[in-house]
């Protein structure tokens, strides 16, 4: 074993212990009485509830995470990559063709493999707590256009990627980095128009009592907000959320018909302006940016690694290849990749502060906000008390009594 297949090996059991013990710790804070701010919202048999919901989601990722480990170490030292690949030079497609297939047959029987996992936790764990409302139609025609939209989306993309690092020599990552970066924008500008609507309808908000608080309130802060569509969630799961998506012309803000049907127009308007604080505090633009600026970084160390031998040798490849070198590559950037990940969760949970500051101030309504979050996190079971590693290795918002305590403390 050579010194990348060790590192690799122990990022991925590092990475596998280490989410255990933050489960674990997880799981050791779980208390039988409700937290205060709490009382008179959970009922004491709504709040068991949603301790056993994490306590059955924990040990479903635990089995999901050691099968995954499973498959992939007996895949890795049975020599599965180099047999897929005879396999797949047997078929004598040029580099590029050979790349794509090589990909598509590891992806798929990725998918393949976890397909049941998905299925046991919509249909089995969900379904207890309430939340499913998928059918087998929605779920399977789910997965058609999963499928369907990452042959078209990904196929061009990775072809592209190939071919750069197959012809373009030492100019390879900075070019493949500006055409990445060109067709990601792409995607993200027309999919509120052409992409999300395969998955759900969106309408546009009718006018009413929510319609004209929302104007009156875009109406205060100047900023035009009539792109407000109302999503079909109850058609997968009565979990209600709200996000902003798109720029441009094409931005909208989406508010679930869940969440409509269950919170009061103040709170919609609270959460709305949260929404519209990710956008006026430039949080989308800076994720966008700083997505580019990660993409860069990661296409330059590949065009390093990727015709370094001994990144072959660790997964017994008896030949060199661009597609392969990119999926290996992939596996050693994963422990850089993890702490990139817990920066952007930090500054994810920053920025979700800074919109719940901004909804209060453009509001001036923080009970509403308050009362949103604590209706929201009764509804989805939320865990009301993460252990603090949990947080810092996972969460992307703060924790929601921390969210209430940061609003109602200005
Ligand atoms: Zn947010």
């Amino acid at each position: 074993m050579n010194t990348i297949a060790l590192i690799i090996l122990v990022a991925l059991l590092f990475d596998f212990a280490l989410n255990c013990l933050a489960d674990y710790l997880n799981l050791s804070m779980l208390k039988d009485d409700l937290p205060r701010d709490f009382r008179g919202l959970y009922d004491p048999e709504r709040y068991r509830k949603s301790q056993e919901y994490l306590k059955v989601n924990t040990r479903f990722g635990w089995v999901t995470a050691s099968f995954d480990l499973v498959v992939i170490m007996v895949f890795w030292f049975g020599k599965g990559f180099p047999l897929l690949d005879e396999w797949v030079r047997a078929l004598s497609h040029g580099p590029i063709l050979s790349g794509l297939i090589y990909m598509a047959v590891l992806m798929i029987s990725k998918s393949l493999i976890s397909l049941p996992f998905g299925i046991y936790h919509t249909f089995v764990i969900e379904e207890r707590f309430g939340f499913n409302q998928t059918t087998w139609k929605t779920y399977i025609l789910d997965l058609l256009k999963g499928l369907f939209l990452g042959i078209i989306l990904g196929t061009p993309l990775l072809a592209g990627i190939l071919a750069f690092f197959e012809y373009a020599g030492a100019s390879a990552w900075w070019l493949c980095w500006i055409a990445v970066t060109i067709y990601m924008l792409g995607v993200q500008f027309i999919a509120p128009t052409w992409i999300m609507p395969l998955f759900n309808k969106y309408t546009p908000l009718e006018a009413g009592e929510l319609k004209s608080a929302i104007l009156s309130y875009a109406d205060a802060i100047k900023f035009p907000i009539e792109n407000v569509y109302v999503m079909d969630g109850s058609k997968r799961s009565s979990k209600s959320n709200a996000f902003f998506t798109g720029f441009g012309a094409h931005r909208r803000i989406v508010l679930f018909d869940t969440l409509i049907k269950r919170h009061t127009t103040g709170e919609l308007v609270a959460i709305l302006a949260h929404e519209t604080g990710h956008y006026k505090k430039k949080h989308i633009i800076q994720s966008l940016i700083l997505g580019a600026l990660q993409m860069g970084f990661t296409l330059y160390l590949l065009s390093l690694f990727i015709s370094y031998s001994g990144l072959f040798e660790a997964f017994y490849m008896p030949r060199m290849s661009v597609y392969a070198g990119l999926i290996f590559f992939a596996m050693l950037y994963s422990p850089l990749d993890f702490f990139i990940g817990l920066l952007m969760q930090r500054l994810s949970r920053r920025n979700e502060t800074e919109a719940d500051h901004f909804s209060v101030e453009t509001t001036r309504d923080p009970q509403s906000m308050v009362d949103a979050l604590k209706k929201l996190s009764v509804h989805n079971l939320t865990n009301l008390l993460p252990h603090p590693f949990y947080v810092f290795l996972n969460y992307s918002h703060p924790p929601v009594l921390q969210r209430i305590k940061t609003i109602l403390s200005r």
